[in-house]
């Protein structure tokens, strides 16, 4: 029996992410999936929108009662149209470089994997791939890079997105770069940040040490406490906004759960504001790697109810899933609560510039959603979403525990739905097809006019009307 305590607030992994905690939790949840009275009590809760604990939240995981499964659902479409109406923020994922000094298992990019081409984007190369993106509407970046000393080190890093800053092609910006790097210093994140990143993010893979052991034998990642601890030195380092995940089927996907929501609760408890973003990625097939060795594999079903159980337990936070899902199973969760998504994605170095040597083979994942961002933009406004391409928070410092408190008190829509329309009109006059362009200017005049506060939709209306003449990047 060991004798580590659990405690929120340490600032050690192996106490927040507290492996008796989480197994202690898993049976309860069993002990209790029949508890009418208690699923009641957990549902009323959560219907409130205060969120749940994690003990509240694995109940809810295990429940077999298909009814109940139905109002988890209607509970959760209903908090997320709540705090963030019906938009969908859209971004895409920029990989740098795939060295790797890592041994993941289940990464094609693990330093043993000899036959994946070995790729680095130079500063010119990051130019064309910001065009290329640009080109296609984008304004949100989520940097990715494995880890190498000697092929990305953090003034790469830095001098990538100073390039990405920097670059103004025809109507295009980049307006937030997100960055998905190694877990480093309390000194580094602190240059991430004066860098002007948005979010940093890191998933956890697996919040099993035991088996994140087992997947990450080699390399710096292999040590659980300093990954684990990484949003902690992040948030000392000055930056706010961090986003988690799990890269759900390595592991049992009900003690993931559980482990993301305590790593929220500590993050809440130490800090004052939990995670900006959940991920939820699941496995994927690529080169070297065939999801066949992962048994825990996890169904569409599952993965709906992880991400409906994740929206009631933290209401306020996003929930990104990227394109390693299909077209299919992107409706299925988005319905639930997920509220970002990538669009007119490329897993490779180098992938949306013509021409960039061994771009295609050098991808981290088979992507499921191959469609382009203007079918994407199309498919959200069919099914009644409006895409956007909002970046203005971050840009108005409305970060961290300023952001939380405005989406707590239910505020954060006020800015949302205009920022949405008018982040949307740009992108129908810039870089849509004609009939998408056709039906995003049908969704804008339809919601211009239920924007409650009438100031706001004076100033939309007249900011909605100098897209059309050519101005851009209004926002609120
Ligand atoms: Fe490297 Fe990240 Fe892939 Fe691991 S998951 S091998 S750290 S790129
Ligand atoms: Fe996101 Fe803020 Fe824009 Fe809303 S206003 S979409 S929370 S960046």
């Amino acid at each position: 029996m060991s004798n580590i305590e659990y405690n929120v607030m340490s600032e050690h992994a192996a106490e927040f992410i507290h492996d008796g905690e989480i197994r202690a939790t898993l049976q309860y949840a069993i002990d209790h999936k029949n508890d009418k009275a208690l699923v009641e009590e957990i549902l009323a809760k959560a219907e409130k929108g205060g969120g749940l604990t994690h003990r509240e939240a694995a109940v809810l995981i295990e429940v077999e009662d298909k009814e109940i499964e139905e109002r988890m659902y209607a509970i959760a479409r209903k908090l997320k149209e709540q705090i963030y109406g019906n938009r969908i923020v859209m971004f895409a994922p920029l990989y740098l470089s795939n060295y790797c000094v890592n041994g993941c298992v289940y990464c094609p990019y693990h330093a043993k994997n000899r036959t994946i081409p070995r790729r680095k984007l130079t500063q010119e190369e990051i130019r064309r791939e910001v065009i290329a993106l640009q080109d296609m509407g984008h304004k949100r970046l989520a940097l990715e890079t494995g880890e190498h000393p000697t092929q990305s080190p953090i003034e790469y890093v830095l001098e990538s997105i100073d390039t990405i800053y920097s670059i103004h092609h025809k109507n295009g910006a980049i307006r937030r770069v997100n960055v998905n790097i190694a877990a480093t210093t309390v000194e580094n994140y602190t240059r991430l940040k004066d860098a002007g990143i948005g979010t940093y993010i890191l998933f956890e893979e697996t919040y099993d040490r035991e088996a994140y052991e087992k997947l990450h034998p080699t390399g710096p990642k292999s040590d659980w406490a300093y990954h684990t601890e990484a949003m902690d030195r992040a948030m000392l380092g000055g930056i706010d906004d961090v986003g988690v995940g799990a890269l759900f089927g390595l592991s049992n996907y009900r003690y993931d759960v559980v482990g993301i929501l305590m790593h929220a609760e500590h993050l809440e408890a130490r800090f004052g504001v939990g995670p900006h973003t959940i991920s939820v990625p699941r496995i994927r097939p690529a080169d070297d790697i065939d999801p066949r060795d992962f048994p825990n594999a996890v169904t569409d079903e599952v993965f709906r109810r992880i991400v409906a159980v994740l929206r009631l337990a933290v209401p306020y936070t996003g929930m990104i899933v990227s394109t390693r899902e299909s077209q299919r199973s992107r409706e299925l969760v988005l319905d639930v609560g997920v509220s970002q998504l990538s669009g007119g994605s490329k897993t490779s170095v180098g992938g949306y510039a013509e021409g960039i040597e061994d771009a295609e083979e050098s991808a981290q994942f088979d992507i499921s959603d191959n469609r382009t961002l203007d079918q994407i933009v199309g498919w959200l406004l069919e099914l009644g979403y409006i895409p956007s391409f909002c970046t203005a928070c971050y840009r108005e410092g409305r970060t961290g525990d300023r952001f939380m408190s405005l989406a707590k008190r239910g505020l954060i829509g006020n800015c949302c739905a205009p920022n949405a329309l008018m982040t949307l009109a740009e992108y129908a006059e810039d870089y849509a097809s004609p009939r998408v362009k056709v039906e995003a200017l049908k969704m804008i005049d339809s919601l211009k006019r239920v924007i409650p506060s009438e100031k706001i939709r004076r100033i939309t209306e007249d900011n909605l009307r100098a897209i059309v003449e050519g101005k851009r990047d209004f926002r609120f």
